[in-house]
Parts: C-alpha cells; sequence; structure tokens
C-alpha cells in the first residue's frame, strides 16, 4: 500500500476555528446557555480520545486534528434533534461524543467539528426482569451501568477493559467485545433494539424483541456506525442472572500451537469458559517468571468459569481434561489473581508517559491461519524495526477464529521517525492479515487510522457503505472522514508528521 500521502509534510491551516457568535447565540437559544461550552480549554480536552498516534503528537507539542468549534452537552432526545436540525440548517459538522476512549481517533474533530457529548443522558429507562432486558441511554457510563445491573442481581456480561471509561453508546457505536465474549457474546449479540437520531433529524426507533425475519437488520446499521449514521440515543439490550460463582484456573502450555489446538477443540466442544486468554512466550514470560513450571511449559492460558454450580463444574472439569491431552499442566493461581486485579487498568502510562511509541492492534483470524498470521507478522514487524517491542495474546476464543490482540512498542526516538515507523507496522499489520483472510479489526473499530485499509477489508460492501451514507447524510455532517468515509470539504485529517 502506498503510503507517502500519509506522510507528506502538511500544509499550514487554521486548527482552532471557533464557532461564530451569532451561531452560537442561536444554538444557546434552542438548547440552553449551560449546555454550550465555548472555552479554549474545554474545547482542548475535547480534542483527542485515546488514539496512541494523538497522543505521540500531543507530546511534540502537537494538537492530533484540530479543536472542535464548540461542546454540547444535550440532556434528552428532543435537544439532539433541535441541534440536528440546526446543524442541518447551518451545514455544521458534528461528532457524537460518549467518552473519549476510542483509540483509533472516532472523536477526534479534524476541521472543527462541533462535539455533542451524551454523557447527560445517562440514565437506565426501563429493566424488564421477565424478559431479561434492560433500555439505558447511550451515555451511560459502563461501570456505572454494570454496577447498577449487579444490584438487581444482573449483568449484561459486556466487560471491555475500558468498561469504567467509555459508555453503553460507546460499546454500540464502535461494534466492541468485552472479556468475557466467549461467554456472553460481543455487543452485537446483546443488542436487541435501539433508538437513534438520524442525520435528517427523524427518530429511528428498532423496537426490541427477540428475534425479527423483515429483510436486513436495520439495527445493525447503527451498530458500529461510530457516529457517521447519528446518534445512538438508547439501547435495550439482553441482561444474564449474575452468577455468584466463578472460579479461575491457570495452564501451562508446552508451545502455542498446542495451546491453540486445545482452545480450539474447547470453543468447537460446546464448552463456554467466561474468560479464556492465551499469551505468547512474550507476553507470558512477563506474567510467570517466578513459577516453576513456565520454565518448560512456557506459554500461558487463563481461564474463568462462571454459571450455575454443577454446570461451572463440568465446564471447568472437562476444559482442563481437553488442555491436558495437549500436554499442559495446572499451575499456580497467580496470574489469574493478577489479570483478575488489573482487568480494567487503562494500559501502560508508564510507557507512553516516558515518550516511548506504543501502540495495540486487534485483528481477527480462523484456527486455520491463526498460527501462520501470528508467525508472519511477528517476523516482518521486526524487518521493519528489529528492536522492537512486539507480544500478542488470544483473548476472545469463537468455535470459527479468535482476536489477536498485539502490543507494539517503539523505544524514544526521533517523531517523525517515529510516526512512520508506526504507521509501516499498522500496515505491514493489517496486510499480512488481509493476505490470511482475516478481519483488520476485531473490536476497537476504524475510527480514522484505520479508513486507509477499509476497501480492502470491504471490497464491493465499501460502495454500499459509501452509497448508504450519501443516502442517510447528504452533506456529509455526522462524524465526516471516519469509518474510511470521505473528510468533509477543506479538511486534511491526521498526518504523521509531528
Ligand atoms: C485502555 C483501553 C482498553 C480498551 N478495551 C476495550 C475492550 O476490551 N473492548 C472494546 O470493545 N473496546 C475497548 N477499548 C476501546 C474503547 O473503549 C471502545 O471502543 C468503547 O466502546 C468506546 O466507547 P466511548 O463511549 O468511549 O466512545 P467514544 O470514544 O466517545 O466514541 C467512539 C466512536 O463512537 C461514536 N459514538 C460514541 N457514542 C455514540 C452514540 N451514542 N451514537 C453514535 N455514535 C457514537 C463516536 O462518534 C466515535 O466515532 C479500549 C480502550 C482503551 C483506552
Amino acid at each position: 500500500m502506498d503510503l507517502s500521502n500519509a506522510v507528506k509534510a502538511p500544509k499550514m491551516r487554521a486548527k482552532d476555528i471557533p464557532i461564530s457568535a451569532e451561531l452560537s447565540k442561536q444554538l444557546k437559544a434552542i438548547i440552553g446557555c449551560n449546555k454550550l461550552l465555548l472555552g479554549k480549554a474545554d474545547r482542548y480536552a475535547y480534542s483527542r480520545d485515546r488514539l496512541p498516534h494523538g497522543l505521540y503528537r500531543i507530546r511534540a507539542g502537537a494538537l492530533p486534528g484540530t479543536l472542535p468549534s464548540a461542546v454540547i452537552l444535550p440532556e434528552s432526545t428532543e435537544d439532539l434533534i433541535s441541534i440536528t436540525q440546526f446543524c442541518l440548517a447551518n451545514q455544521i459538522a458534528l461528532i457524537p461524543f460518549g467518552a473519549g476512549s476510542g483509540v483509533l481517533g472516532g472523536t477526534i474533530p479534524l476541521n472543527g467539528e462541533l462535539i455533542v457529548d451524551l454523557k447527560k443522558m445517562n440514565r437506565i429507562i426501563d429493566f424488564n426482569e421477565i424478559n431479561g432486558t434492560v433500555t439505558v441511554q447511550a451515555g451511560m457510563n459502563g461501570m456505572q451501568f454494570e454496577e447498577a445491573l449487579n444490584k438487581r442481581g444482573f449483568t449484561a456480561g459486556h466487560y471491555p477493559q475500558s468498561i469504567a471509561m467509555s459508555t453503553v453508546g460507546g460499546w454500540a457505536a464502535c461494534r466492541g467485545a468485552g472479556q468475557a465474549s466467549s461467554r456472553f457474546g460481543k455487543i452485537e449479540d446483546m443488542v436487541l433494539g435501539l433508538k437513534a437520531v438520524l442525520p435528517n433529524g427523524k427518530l429511528l426507533d428498532v423496537r426490541p424483541v427477540a428475534r425479527r425475519s423483515v429483510g436486513p437488520s436495520i439495527k445493525d446499521i447503527l451498530v458500529g456506525s461510530e457516529g457517521v449514521f447519528g446518534f445512538i440515543t438508547e439501547i435495550t439490550l439482553r441482561i444474564w442472572k449474575k452468577s455468584l460463582h466463578s472460579e479461575g484456573c491457570v495452564l501451562a502450555f508446552p508451545s502455542l500451537q498446542v495451546g491453540f489446538n486445545a482452545l480450539r477443540e474447547i470453543m468447537q466442544s460446546e464448552l463456554r469458559p467466561e474468560v479464556i486468554r492465551l499469551y505468547d512466550a512474550e507476553e507470558s514470560h512477563q506474567r510467570t517468571e517466578n513459577i516453576a513450571e513456565f520454565k518448560e511449559k512456557p506459554i500461558l492460558c487463563i481461564m474463568k468459569f462462571s454459571g450455575l454450580p454443577e454446570l461451572l463444574a463440568v465446564e471447568k472439569k472437562l476444559s482442563i481434561e481437553i488442555a491436558q491431552k495437549y500436554g499442559a499442566s495446572l499451575t499456580s493461581l497467580a496470574p489469574y489473581e493478577h489479570w483478575q486485579k488489573t482487568r480494567y487498568q487503562s494500559y501502560s502510562t508508564q510507557w507512553q508517559t516516558d515518550d516511548y511509541y506504543m501502540d495495540t492492534v486487534e485483528v481477527t483470524t480462523s484456527w486455520s491461519e491463526v498460527e501462520a498470521v501470528y508467525k508472519t507478522i511477528a517476523k516482518e514487524v521486526k524487518v521493519i524495526y528489529p528492536e522492537l517491542h512486539f507480544g500478542a495474546h488470544w483473548s476472545h476464543i469463537y468455535p470459527e477464529g479468535l482476536c489477536q490482540y498485539m502490543t507494539i512498542r517503539l523505544p524514544p526516538m526521533d517523531n517523525l521517525q517515529a510516526h512512520q515507523l508506526h504507521l509501516k507496522l499498522w500496515d505491514k499489520i493489517e496486510s499480512i492479515c488481509l493476505q490470511f483472510g482475516g478481519s483488520i479489526a476485531h473490536h476497537h473499530g476504524v475510527g480514522f487510522l484505520r479508513g486507509r485499509w477499509m476497501k480492502e477489508e470491504l471490497n464491493e460492501g465499501m460502495h454500499l457503505l459509501e452509497s448508504l451514507k450519501l443516502a442517510l447524510d447528504p452533506g456529509n455532517l455526522f462524524n465526516p472522514g471516519k469509518l474510511g468515509l470521505p473528510l468533509a470539504n477543506g479538511a486534511q485529517g491526521l498526518t504523521t508528521n509531528n
């Protein structure tokens, strides 16, 4: 793939495009004075998400993209309809904002877009114990949502590492997956219905039902839409009785290959551990240095089982038996306990603040290709930069395949060199993944950074997506430049030069 455009020197552009006094007066008249933030400090706070590339730019004294022209804090669906109508009338672009925990630049303004932060829409609207469903406003914080369910004896079963710093709407908008996806499914399996304000200002209501057979799923146009098709305002999710019983176990495998074989057999035998995690030698070593069994069997596997005690006992026994058939040994629970303790912590601020260039890339691969995908990527990234830190683990396991989650880390170096290397590493990883028939993204979504691989990922499907965008949002006002779709007129997007 030709990256020359991506690393060209950027043209100078206005990075601060505040909304005009007249437009802000009109906005205040529509939604109220206390829902609009215009100060530079506030706008600066909303100019980034958790895209590592954006952080590198901030470290170098630059903005990730531009400042938003204003930040709006709606409190209701009516507010969102008014904001959408105002933006339509004035042809102003906007970005739906959950909690800004996205790691691909999904909420980064590229041309002074308005940020519309949904966090004040944070109530549980309906809890239906009989149907096992909950309806929640999109801006509710993930951890507060889960804790509210737990108080009633239920769980949503969606536990992303970022649960405390993301919103339920953001989960759906990014088509995310939690750490217990092997058991409870991914967000698209959990969302039964939703409401959204579309780019034309109309309200879409996909009523929650167990299933329907009425053509393609409308709900799934919004799940994964990353703000380009409107605001998701309410979501109805499937919920489960929260299990009071859980047990972990830790296994040491002699090699990655047998680890893959064992995990595949577990999932294809209809066993559903709540969590299964397998680590490569590099990542295993970081977690098992002082445990004797790992000297001979260096590959770490963590499993967690939950549910009715009788079922849990059987699933655990059968899963361990399969692992042992492939040469695994049961070991000390220390790595499991450490994972439990740190599972919702944000990743390595140490490396980020010490000027390292660290990032994570998650892809989906099939069982038949996973070993080749891993080996090829591990080899090729070192060709790009031999001293690169590279490690991987597999943390979302399905009967058909799995998610490979990789960490790449460059040491402190010249910024321009690091940015070019960083992009080359991404390009190599995504290209290898496509070459072996996998998907470029398992759960982090596309945002801005992954846009350049969308055509290869979706082929003719990209044309469908573009046509849908044109039909729903002809003015390109909702989150322009994301999901591989066109930038707003005059916008340049992110460059890698500073
Ligand atoms: C340390 C860390 C760990 C992470 N772990 C996981 C993980 O385990 N699993 C996982 O899936 N992800 C993970 N992520 C990624 C991220 O947290 C998720 O993508 C999350 O779902 C984003 O939610 P948010 O509310 O922060 O969305 P934001 O970052 O605010 O927005 C993300 C995108 O969704 C759009 N959007 C947000 N809300 C709405 C809405 N209501 N309507 C329409 N569009 C909307 C935005 O426009 C943007 O394009 C992790 C991120 C970090 C930093």
